[in-house]
């Protein structure tokens, strides 16, 4: 078994509906992670309460999967009840534990574009280290949102900050990759040109999707070929450094300087950050060396520790 010198969890979700500050401090001392990258989540359920959003939903339930779910609505409401988590939050986490936490703002693009300025000002206020967007939970299209996007970038651009974006399909009715398109990589590559000095977190490396694994890993993989800017998180998704056909690839088409090891915690049911830890220590075939960047020292350079 491989060990490293120290572990960053780059991806962590500190939702207070699910655990409080002292569970979460209690996993981070207990699974040994030096650093952990707190995320907030800039989600709204009272966007499914619109009747022609609604009802569009359900006709592409429909179109998507055959089935006619009513329950899908609630369901989806339902988890962004659940997942919301302030960009406040996540700054006195990090406030309170500077040494161990890093917080990370989120801001939702399918809002107007007075709100997205004010949350970026919100994120610049708070120190935040970066903003964290999730098209399918955030319902937002981003070649649709140019103008938003554009200020965000702008904004990552101006004040040296990260941008997290979730690629992949997600649970519930984002599993249906018909949901998920806005969260396959390839639609990243105007902003990914354009803002050649922001760095950019694929999280999951377009790859998480319970019916169909490493859905889109090419697509996320061919963008980090052509951008240096782009970065990976393999959150919900380790087995990519433990299978070797998945491990070839990845060092075949961008090696391992851009990755970096998320646990997604504690969203990933039935696990938590040591048992994704000992699974990639245990099963991986990648060099000690190579570990230590995914493991720990991509994520000290990219965060500038
Ligand atoms: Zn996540």
């Amino acid at each position: 078994m491989a060990t490293t010198l120290g572990t960053v969890d780059f991806h962590v979700h500190p939702i207070p509906r699910l655990i409080n500050e002292k569970e979460l401090s209690r996993e981070i001392d207990r699974s040994k992670i030096d650093v952990a990258v707190l995320l907030a989540l800039d989600v709204d359920s009272s966007y499914l309460e619109d009747k022609h959003i609604s009802s569009r939903i359900l006709q592409e339930c429909i179109w998507a999967s055959n089935l006619n779910c009513l329950g899908c609505l609630e369901n989806v409401k339902e988890i962004l009840r659940t997942s919301y988590t302030s960009n406040e939050y996540v700054a006195k986490l990090a406030k309170n534990n500077p040494s161990k936490f890093i917080g990370v703002g989120s801001v939702n693009p399918s809002k107007s574009i007075s709100y997205v300025k004010d949350k970026l000002k919100e994120v610049k206020n708070l120190d935040l280290a970066g903003v964290k967007l999730i098209p399918t939970l955030q319902f937002f299209n981003p070649l649709k949102e140019k103008d938003k996007l554009q200020k965000i970038f702008e904004f990552c651009e101006d004040e040296e900050k990260i941008i997290i974006f979730h690629t992949g399909c997600d649970p519930s009715i984002w599993e249906e990759p018909a949901f998920s398109q806005n969260a396959n990589p390839a639609v990243l590559e105007h902003y990914v040109r354009k803002f050649k000095n922001v760095p950019i977190v694929l999280a999951h490396i377009g790859s998480y999707s319970r019916k169909y694994p490493g859905i889109w890993l090419e697509e996320a993989l061919q963008l980090g070929k052509k951008y240096n800017n782009v970065w990976f998180d393999i959150s919900a998704v380790p087995y990519l450094l433990v299978d070797r056909k998945y491990v070839e690839k990845i060092s075949r088409e961008v090696g391992w300087d851009r990755i970096l090891f998320g646990s997604d915690y504690p969203v990933v049911w039935g696990s938590n950050i040591s048992t994704v830890v000992d699974f990639i220590q245990v099963g991986t075939p990648l060099s000690e060396n190579d570990l230590e960047k995914v493991m720990y020292l991509n994520a000290l350079k990219l965060l500038g520790l």
